[in-house]
């Protein structure tokens, strides 16, 4: 099948490639109908590798997709061919300690599309896990539906957080994750969000989608401004989600007494932090690695208008233009969020 492979580092490709599937008993497949493109799939583009994932042989990228099920395995219960679906796209070994758990996120030997060595969904059909693939409501689009994915990662973020209604977050980056992380933090009860950048385009795209405060860290101090808007206390959570070291090392400074910060974003090297600056406030740190459970409730908050993430799906291209559409997620404009490709 056409698919598009990430040959090497920087080096990605429209072609045919061979790709060993069957059809499971529980399995659907999927013909692709979108797919977002996420910071992961142009990091490996760029770099060819994550922390200790590194591409060592041709690997289809993609992530975040929704598309048609097509086929179903023979004891395969609720979904038909025809549904409109979104996928979450690790498969963990259903008997292993951590998904026994129900912490399936964790499971060492989970097999999450575009993470080496696993293909991922840029390509006309996949063959995927009933239990991991999920209707779409009516009134959710497709695009919608492929970015159901990164939303699930703010929304753990803010179950982590176990938000109180009222709380005041911050959420540190206005990228896809950060903004998507701002509404799940709303729509979790808090009062209010502050979001920090240095891009203009993206802190004033987040101001509209609700009570969300843009920092522009170039010229205004976001510690100052927080404890302006909180009579001295801080946010009552952190979330960080650029990944830059700077930035969390700033997480607990925003934090009120008793506050939570979540690293969300992954640094690219060690990051060292003031561990008396966190014990002084009873700081309770949270991280997050993807997510668990939490694609029905995404769609859920879609469905009934709770989220909306129309407004960050800002760019789009075909399939055919798959390698482009990647270039310029590398070299992207300011007023630039989410960047998905449609499949013909
Ligand atoms: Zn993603």
């Amino acid at each position: 099948m056409q698919a598009l492979v990430l040959e090497k580092v920087r080096s990605l490709r429209l072609r045919d490639i061979a790709i060993a599937e069957t059809l499971g008993l529980h399995d659907v497949r999927v013909r692709i109908h979108t797919v977002g493109i996420c910071g992961s799939d142009v990091h490996y583009y760029q770099h060819g590798s994550i922390g200790p994932f590194v591409v060592r042989e041709p690997m289809v990228l993609g992530h975040e997709a929704a598309g048609i099920v097509v086929e179903t395995g023979s004891a395969v219960g609720i979904l038909r061919p025809g549904d409109r679906v979104c996928m979450e796209p690790g498969i963990p070994d259903p008997n292993s300690h951590a998904t026994r758990l129900g912490r399936y996120n964790l499971d060492p030997a989970v097999r999450f599309w575009a993470t080496p060595p696993v293909h991922g969904c840029l390509r006309p059909t996949v063959i995927h896990p009933d239990t991991f693939t999920f209707k779409l409501p009516d009134n959710v689009s497709f695009a919608e539906g492929a970015m159901v994915e990164p939303l699930a990662v703010g929304m753990h973020a803010a179950s982590k957080a176990c938000l109180r209604p009222g709380d005041v977050a911050a959420v540190l980056g206005a990228g896809p994750i950060g903004t998507l992380t701002a509404l799940a933090a709303l729509a979790g009860g808090c009062s209010r969000v502050f979001i920090t950048d240095v891009q203009p385009a993206k802190l004033a795209l987040a101001a509209t989608l609700g009570p969300i405060t843009p920092i522009n860290v170039r010229e205004e101090n976001p510690r100052e401004l927080i404890r302006a808007a909180t009579d001295g206390w801080g946010a009552d959570v952190v979330f960080e989600a650029t990944g830059a070291a700077a930035a969390a090392a700033q997480a607990i400074d925003l934090l009120c007494p008793g506050g939570c910060a979540v690293f969300i974003g992954m640094p690219g090297a060690p990051v060292s932090f003031d561990i008396v600056a966190a014990q002084v406030k009873e700081a309770r740190i949270e991280t997050v690695f993807r997510y668990a459970h939490v694609f029905p409730r995404a769609l859920a908050l879609m469905a009934s208008g709770r989220i909306n993430v129309r407004p960050l799906i800002t760019d789009r291209f075909a399939f055919t233009e798959g390698v482009a559409a990647f270039d310029y997620a590398c070299q992207m404009n300011p007023t630039s969020v989410k960047v998905q490709i449609e499949m013909p």
